[in-house]
């Protein structure tokens, strides 16, 4: 037998130096006997090694036998190396193993984790290399349960691992299996359901009433373009193109692009199509039945409400006296065929609000639209070329929010000196926001469809309707105005968060009253809303999957949710900050979030957020990336659960740095003002 040392860093940090034996192999497989230095028997070792094309890899491989720390070995070879740790479950030994265990039980946890490899300096994926099953002793297992998972998170490959060693996984204390029901398969569902597979929960049933996948962008208006860059809207660890385009998609290559993403992580077989849910009831000892139109029923331990918030339309109250004008609802708009040569009003300007009312003005005789104070903070979609929201960085986002007392005056002076009428029109427009901290108080509405409309199509922009007269035909609005011979009215006002087909008590859901906007504190980890966080800037698929990840590692048991009292003190602590921060749009619009608080607060939770310090010190172009670049999703991957840090540097060093521009020398002013006060409490409290 050769004597080896096998990497296993986490035992070896406890006890010392590993050494081993090769007992057997077969194949693939290698079954290793470890002892540390005294001479203890320590573990198992069972490497699974993947199919070795690159003759650089065979050589490590060989080196390996010989002996050395495998990451070192690798690394010797030119070798990138990447351990991930996949999980660890109980497992009851061998025979042959337990008389080595004789005085401390028969019951061992198990750790897996996977290396991967690939030569160094070269693109693509890394070839997976060995799965290693560590069998860590009784009295050692303290320094590992807190990682521990469950039974149902064995992959197949561990489970013909544990097959292959003789080990069988203990019973005596048998884990429930995790049953999970996603309902939606929009971008929030489907991420949904990747983390779960990803935590190794293989239990997951996602059902969409829809035939496709895409939720509200397989359905909406023909001209639909997002309004968030490609480097916002992508997901983590899926990406296409070179990341450095400043495209924005139109709905079809977002479907497209979620369409791929799911069939590259097994998603697609997960999802049944054409099943709408009808209700949903509590069967008892934590069960949900989830019952179709059809007829069929599935109960489930975990509900994941990825339904997005785009469902049940709301109107104004006064849209009741509309019994001659003929009315419609964003929802349902799909171009302006319909209304050329009309009268025709908008009612709201969020960002489909000012699409559709640019389209109407197109083509219609008149066209208004009504706004109670503003349409949102209006950014372009685009600045000279650029995506405008590569500037949604750590450099300005990361100062206290009331700078932005003094960056929208700032900005707004900017766009006015562009002598630009579309510019004209969004300065007029922006300065209806009254609160002193201007687009840090509201949502951003990054078109320039409404300026637009109104600097070249003619649309003018009235206040709220306060009176209605023959039907709809006549409108009175709270600034004066009347508005004659209406034809036809859009409202562009939003939704109600509402979801029918859950129990009474739960239909009613307000975000503000879940923890993280994601759990009701009554029903604890049992229900999850995804996609209920709406950022004012940024994007809101980032943070759909910050949540489904979050949300994946409590089901697989790696992360617990916290005890009721401490999610209620959560739910108040931020309210209190949204509060503050929007002000009364923080009780109006029940889902607005900060995206920079919202994704780094989650971050610190999950023990996922940048090490800024570190990269400032030992890799400062990442770090002017974090710092310069679109605070996006890949940020959140370069440590703690879910981790890919290769794959995460890769990503984010393709992506776009901000120009030297106006928002970066605003940030420059702004750390130069609060300099010295950075160090307090009450800074460090404000800062995202
Ligand atoms: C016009 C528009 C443009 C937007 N553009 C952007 C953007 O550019 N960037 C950005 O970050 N955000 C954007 N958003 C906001 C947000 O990202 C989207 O609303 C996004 O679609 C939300 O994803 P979701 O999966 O939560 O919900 P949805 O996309 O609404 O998907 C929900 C899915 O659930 C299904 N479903 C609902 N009820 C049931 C049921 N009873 N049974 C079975 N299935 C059901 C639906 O069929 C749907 O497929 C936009 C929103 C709108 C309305």
């Amino acid at each position: 037998m050769n004597n080896i040392r096998l990497h296993s860093s986490q035992l070896e940090e406890i006890v010392g130096p590993i050494y081993g034996e090769i007992v057997s192999q077969e194949g693939k497989y290698r079954k290793v006997h470890l002892r540390d230095s005294t001479g203890k028997s320590r573990t198992l070792g069972l490497a699974k090694f993947g199919a070795i094309t690159d003759p650089g890899l065979k050589t490590a491989h060989a080196e390996i036998i010989k002996g050395g720390l495998l990451g070192e070995t690798l690394r010797q070879s030119k070798l990138d190396f990447r351990k991930e740790y996949l999980g660890s479950f109980e497992v009851v030994l061998p025979s042959w193993l337990k008389k080595e265990f004789s005085t401390q039980g028969e019951i061992a946890l198990a750790l897996c984790s996977r290396i991967e490899v690939k030569p160094s300096n070269t693109d693509g994926i890394a070839d997976q290399y060995a799965l290693i099953l560590e069998i860590i002793p009784p009295e050692l297992r303290e320094h590992f349960d807190s990682k521990g998972s469950r039974l149902d998170t064995l992959t197949p490959d561990m489970r013909s691992l544990c097959k292959f060693a003789g080990l069988s996984v203990h019973t005596s204390k048998p884990m429930k299996k995790k049953r999970c029901i996603v309902i939606g398969a929009g971008p929030g569902g489907i991420v949904a359901v990747k983390e779960l597979l990803e935590q190794g929960v293989e239990s997951v049933i996602c059902l969409e009433q829809g035939g496709e996948i895409g939720g509200i962008f397989s359905r909406g208006y023909d001209n639909l373009i997002l309004t968030s860059s490609v480097t916002f809207s992508m997901f983590s660890d899926y990406w296409v193109g070179d990341g450095n385009d400043h495209h924005f998609w139109s709905k079809k290559e977002a479907v497209d692009y979620w369409t791929a993403y799911a069939h590259h992580y097994g998603v697609l077989e997960h999802i049944r199509f054409h099943a709408e849910v009808k209700t949903v009831r509590e069967t008892g000892d934590g069960v949900w039945e989830v019952c179709l139109t059809s007829g069929e029923s599935f109960p489930c331990d975990h509900l994941i409400l990825a339904i997005g918030n785009n469902n049940i339309p709301r109107y104004p109250e006064w849209s009741k006296k509309l019994t001659t004008v003929s009315f419609s609802h964003s929802r349902d708009y799909k171009n302006a065929a319909s209304f050329k040569g009309k009268r025709v009003l908008v009612v709201g300007g969020g960002e489909s609000g000012s699409d559709v009312a640019y389209e109407i003005a197109q083509v219609a005789s008149q066209s208004w639209v009504s706004l109670r104070e503003s349409s949102g903070w209006i950014v372009p979609r685009r600045r000279g070329g650029h995506a405008a929201d590569v500037s949604t960085h750590r450099g300005i986002w990361d100062l206290p929010r009331d700078y932005g007392k003094i960056l929208s005056p700032f900005v707004l002076k900017l766009e006015r000196a562009r002598k630009d009428p579309v510019f004209d029109a969004l300065a007029v427009l922006n300065e209806r926001i009254k609160a002193e901290r201007g687009m840090w108080r509201i949502y951003g509405t990054k078109t320039l469809a409404l300026p637009k409309s109104i600097a070249h199509h003619g649309c003018k922009v009235v206040g709220a309707i306060t009176g209605v007269e023959d039907g709809g035909r006549k409108l009175h609005t709270a600034c004066g105005e009347t508005l004659e011979n209406v034809d036809a009215i859009v409202f562009c006002t939003g939704y109600v968060n509402q979801v029918a087909f859950m129990p009474k008590t739960m239909q009613e859901c307000d975000p503000r009253q879940m923890f993280k906007h994601m759990y009701h504190p009554d029903y604890g980890d049992s229900v999850c809303w995804i996609g209920w966080a709406r950022p004012g800037f940024g994007s809101q698929f980032p943070i759909m999957e910050m949540q489904a990840r979050y949300n994946a590692l409590i089901i697989s048991g790696k992360m617990k949710l916290p005890e009721k009292a401490e999610l209620l003190a959560g739910i108040e602590e931020d309210f209190k900050a949204y509060r503050e921060q929007f002000e009364e749009n923080a009780e109006r619009i029940r889902s607005l979030v900060d995206y920079h608080r919202y994704m780094n607060g989650m971050a610190r939770i999950l023990g996922c957020y940048p090490p800024l310090t570190k990269y400032f010190f030992f890799h400062p172009r990442l770090w002017l990336h974090l710092m310069y670049g679109p605070t996006q999703a890949t940020q959140f991957r370069l440590r703690g659960p879910g981790k890919k840090v290769k794959l995460a540097h890769e990503i984010i060093l393709k992506l776009p740095v901000s120009t030297y521009n106006h928002i970066v020398k605003m940030g420059f002013r702004g750390r130069l003002r609060y300099g010295l006060r950075a160090i307090t409490p009450r800074f460090v409290q404000a800062r995202t």
